[in-house]
């Protein structure tokens, strides 16, 4: 059969991250290629007491359709936790759930792209963002950044050459890939510049609970005027992604189309799914598993930086992440990450190298390394084999 594919399917390439995933699922493979939170700490028995529970309570509601917008006590309860942990004044009618945040990456494309549109987005970014926003044929502008995030400059001249860009695309925490998070006066900054030009920003921040160091930062939504961020969330990160329940918090009128939009994608999130996470969070004290997540990947974070300050060769720079899933590496310039990872997958080592999280291609000598995954004694085995191989390309 000659398939007449839709044009936007000339944008679209297999996620390298996805193809890698394939990989690592043998359990032989030492894995910091996906962003896969720690199995060990799903709360595992307590699932089991909530799925019972919400069974018996209201087994029938629980495995019927549901609204588009979602099970209310639950964008009740993330209304409130964004209201007390992120200085907004939002309510349920604020939320729209979605199936992951990705989701939500995917409803902003269908949402606010039309063929041609430019997004600016910090370069590097996160690489499923490019792939869900690239379906709607969108043009990416990359905005330079460095520890803090966004450069003003380079922010000013973007805004300045593309005035009618639809969204500005940011990770203000524990950004993926890099893992760092932007200061406080880069985050005044942005939502300023973008008020100033009637730019919509689009804050993603699934990993802003996993903070292990440092002071917590104003959220953007918090800092901007009411309606100028959209904020989306996750609890993939501090509780189980199978679950697939995300959302998007914003302005009513903006959420409304998002509902819209969700209709036609799939109608809803899973009904049961909603009721679960519901239950957990009345039953149980999920900041005490954050804390319990964040204690687990603070100290591989330290392992995982101090095994690669131990074995990798001079030249070799990283981020070391005040919180979150990944650090960021920069090879030696003319070292390729993709020839690395050839190397390191015969040694059943794997990562994802840096160039694919820059919408414009090049930066071929970095490479994004998960901490969160794997046990601790294979974090060290896995970074000493990827330093021992980096020390071969470079001889
Ligand atoms: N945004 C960012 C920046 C991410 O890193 C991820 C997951 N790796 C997502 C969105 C999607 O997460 P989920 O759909 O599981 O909520």
């Amino acid at each position: 059969m000659n398939y007449q594919y839709a044009k936007r399917m000339e944008n679209l390439r297999a996620s390298e991250v996805r193809e890698l995933l394939k990989v690592t699922e043998n359990r032989e493979v030492i894995s910091f290629g996906g962003g896969l939170p720690a199995p060990e700490l799903f709360p595992l028995e307590e699932i089991k007491a909530v799925s019972a529970a919400v069974l018996e309570e209201s087994g029938m509601e629980a495995l019927q359709y549901t609204t588009t917008e979602g099970y209310a006590p639950l964008r009740r309860w993330i209304a409130q936790r964004m209201n007390r942990t992120l200085g907004t004044d939002l309510d349920e009618d604020n939320i729209q759930l979605t199936n992951g945040s990705q989701q939500g990456l995917d409803l902003t494309g269908k949402v606010f792209l039309d063929e041609g549109d430019v997004v600016l987005c910090e370069s590097p970014t996160y690489l499923s963002a490019i792939g869900a926003f690239r379906a709607y044929g969108c043009r990416f502008v990359e905005v330079d950044t460095d520890d803090d995030g966004m450069l003003p400059a380079a922010l000013d001249a973007a805004i300045a050459a593309n005035p009618s860009a639809k969204f500005i695309y940011a990770i203000p925490n524990f950004q993926n890939p890099t893992g760092r998070s932007w200061s406080l006066e880069r985050r005044q900054y942005l939502v300023e510049a973008a008020q100033r030009n009637g730019i919509l920003v689009v804050e993603d921040n699934p990993y802003g609970e996993l903070r292990f160091e440092g002071e917590n930062l104003p959220s953007l939504i918090s800092l901007a005027a009411p309606g100028g961020v959209l904020h989306l969330g996750t609890f993939s990160k501090t509780f189980c992604p199978g679950y697939r329940i995300g959302w998007i918090a914003g302005d009513k009128q903006v959420v409304e189309k998002y509902g819209l939009c969700k209709q036609g994608t799939d109608l809803q999130c899973n009904t049961l799914a909603q009721r679960e996470i519901a239950k957990y969070l009345e039953l149980y004290d999920i900041d005490a598993h954050i804390e319990k997540i964040r204690r687990v990947y603070h100290r591989r974070r330290d392992l995982a930086v101090e095994t690669m300050a131990r074995e990798f060769p001079g030249g070799t720079s990283f981020t070391r992440p005040q919180g979150g899933l990944f650090l960021w590496v920069r090879l030696p310039e003319g070292i390729a990450a993709r020839q690395l990872l050839t190397a390191c997958m015969e040694r059943n080592v794997a990562f994802v190298p840096g160039g694919a999280f820059f919408p414009g291609g090049g930066n071929e000598n970095t490479m994004r390394i998960n901490f969160s995954n794997m046990p601790e004694s294979r974090i060290v085995e896995g970074l000493t084999i990827i330093g021992e191989e980096l020390r071969k390309l470079l001889a």
